[in-house]
């Protein structure tokens, strides 16, 4: 295989670049688009080549559970975006979490997670991680006294999603780096809802940015993925991890993945500046109680994601006046949206947090997180913000 010309030629290089070429290595056929190779295993040279690569004498590939290259260029772009050293990819956004947590973490350490992150990364933390004897502490978000009087002799890691599902709380994170540092320990951020196109936690002070691909790096709902990016030691562990107990991704996926990548700077712009819109919109209308989006100038977040995002990205939420049964008869009587928990998507996705994705916790952990009867949360899609508007003004009209 024969790397591209100039590996060289992209150092310093905007993040467009990275998007399009970072990765690339071509084979022989001087083929110009990224091949998938659908291979399980490689063929040795010779049984000294066979002999040197199984021991790591010499680099190439073996068996994909341990490496594929269409899955490496994926990883090198994934890392080139995020600014990291080197990057995994995983079979899903939960075995990227999985597998950091299963590499770097110990019985006897303790996690400190952020109670608004992904429902599924709670019971992870909760269910799995605590039978392992890793103690896990929730505190809120935005709470810094929580997160700091939270901190042991053992934490071992930080784990937080900025800006939040669904309310986009945007999480500090020149303070919270600061309190992993003096702690020593990691911070892990789930970069799912700005991708590197709007933020690259690494650049504010994480030690490791976690990905479902699955949402907006493919972009539009195709394929199940995920990624880890950080320093290459990290990355050794992580890798080792996948290679013994095998969440890789699968070079299709991977593939994918790359083809969605070359098109999310501008993507995540199209989502931001129609859920801006959208969101302005929501605030005019009389049977809005109240709209979430960090890119509103009332939203608490709104100067700290000035600060540490290049745009507010596509999911916003909004409190329809009333209760459960309105914010039921708003999502009916939308007939474009698509109802559904995914996000991250072309296709606008309209969903009622409180008996879905939120459906399971608590009715006092769901006063906590704000994820009250009467939201509506809505992952801005790609089509013409006039129609999406039309749709939601249908929804409003449906209110008793
Ligand atoms: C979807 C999602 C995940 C889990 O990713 P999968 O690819 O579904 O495993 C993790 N974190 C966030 C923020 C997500 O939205």
């Amino acid at each position: 295989m024969s790397n591209d010309s100039d590996k060289s030629a992209l150092e310093g290089a905007h993040l467009d670049t990275l998007a399009v070429r970072a990765g690339i290595a071509r084979t022989p056929e001087g083929e110009h688009s990224e091949p998938i190779f659908t291979t399980s295993s490689y063929v040795f040279d010779d049984a000294a080549d066979a002999a040197a690569r199984f021991a790591g004498d010499v680099p190439g590939n073996v068996y994909s559970r341990y490496t594929n290259p269409t899955v490496r260029t994926f990883e090198e772009r994934i890392a080139a975006l995020e600014g990291g050293e080197a990057a995994v990819g995983t079979s899903s956004g939960m075995a990227a979490i999985l597998s950091v947590c299963m590499a770097l973490l110990k019985t006897g350490d303790h996690v400190i997670c952020s109670r608004n992150v992904f429902g599924t990364t709670v019971n992870l933390f909760g269910k799995y991680m605590a039978r392992f004897g890793v103690e896990v502490s929730f505190v809120h978000l935005l709470d810094l006294a929580q997160w700091r009087a939270a901190v042991r002799p053992n934490t071992a890691m930080l784990f937080l999603e900025t800006p939040s599902n669904p309310l986009c709380e945007v999480a500090d994170m020149d303070a919270l780096s600061a309190l992993a540092r003096e702690s020593d320990a990691l911070l892990v951020v789930d970069n799912c809802f700005c991708t590197p196109a709007l933020q690259t936690p690494l650049a504010l002070g994480a030690d490791i940015v976690v990905h479902s691909a699955t949402k907006y790096l493919d972009g539009q709902g195709r394929c199940v993925g995920g990624a880890a990016v950080g320093g290459r030691e990290h990355m050794e562990e992580v890798l080792t991890f996948l290679r013994t107990c095998g969440p890789t991704m699968s070079p299709f996926n991977a593939w994918v993945f790359l083809k969605g990548l070359e098109t999310l700077r501008l993507r995540m712009e199209a989502h931001s500046r129609a859920a801006l819109e959208l969101a302005r919109w929501l605030q005019q209308q009389p049977l809005v109680e109240r709209v979430y989006y960090a890119g509103l100038e009332d939203h608490p977040g709104h100067a700290l994601a000035q600060r540490q995002q290049r745009a507010f990205g596509g999911v916003l939420s909004f409190a329809v006046r009333g209760g459960r049964k309105q914010a039921w008869q708003c999502i009916d009587a939308t007939r474009i949206m698509t109802l559904t928990a995914n996000l991250g998507d072309a296709k606008t996705t309209i969903v009622h947090p409180a008996t879905t994705t939120h459906g399971r916790l608590s009715e006092s952990e769901r006063a906590e997180a704000g994820v009250t009867e009467n939201l509506i949360r809505v992952s801005v899609g790609l089509e013409h913000v006039d129609d999406l508007k039309a749709d939601l003004q249908r929804g409003l009209d449906a209110l008793d």
